[in-house]
């Protein structure tokens, strides 16, 4: 499949390692938008937001126990953001759905 994060999740474009178990990838953003700035994806390729279901939101829970285990490895106790975009509109560029964890700056709310 051509899919540039089943590929990062496979090994054949290199990233930086941020967390790995069974069912997600957490790896350094290549344009980061804060000091700390992850991508969390299930290993499992799913579109976007929008093709969640009941057969495979448990990778989305997977995903959220991943997002607190990455913070406290990475001792983000002051906060940070989770965003999800999903489709155009939603400013998605990668057609495998995934999480940004962006930390250590003040982010703005409403985001831009
Ligand atoms: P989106 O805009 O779809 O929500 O987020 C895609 C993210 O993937 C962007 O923040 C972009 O910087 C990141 N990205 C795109 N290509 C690569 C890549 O080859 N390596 C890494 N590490 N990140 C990438
Ligand atoms: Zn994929």
């Amino acid at each position: 499949m051509d899919c540039l994060f089943c590929k990062i999740i496979a090994g054949e474009i290199p990233s930086t390692k941020i967390y790995e178990n069974e069912w997600v990838y957490a790896f350094a953003d290549i344009d980061p938008k804060a000091p700390f700035h992850a991508i969390i994806v299930p290993k499992k390729h799913i579109v976007s937001a929008a093709d969640i279901t009941a057969e495979n939101s448990g990778l989305i829970a997977k995903i959220f126990e991943a997002v607190a285990q990455i913070a406290r490895e990475q001792n983000l106790e002051k906060g940070f953001r989770v965003v999800n975009n999903c489709g155009e509109e939603g400013g998605q560029t990668v057609s495998h759905i995934h999480f940004h964890l962006l930390a250590r700056r003040n982010l703005a709310w409403p985001p831009g």
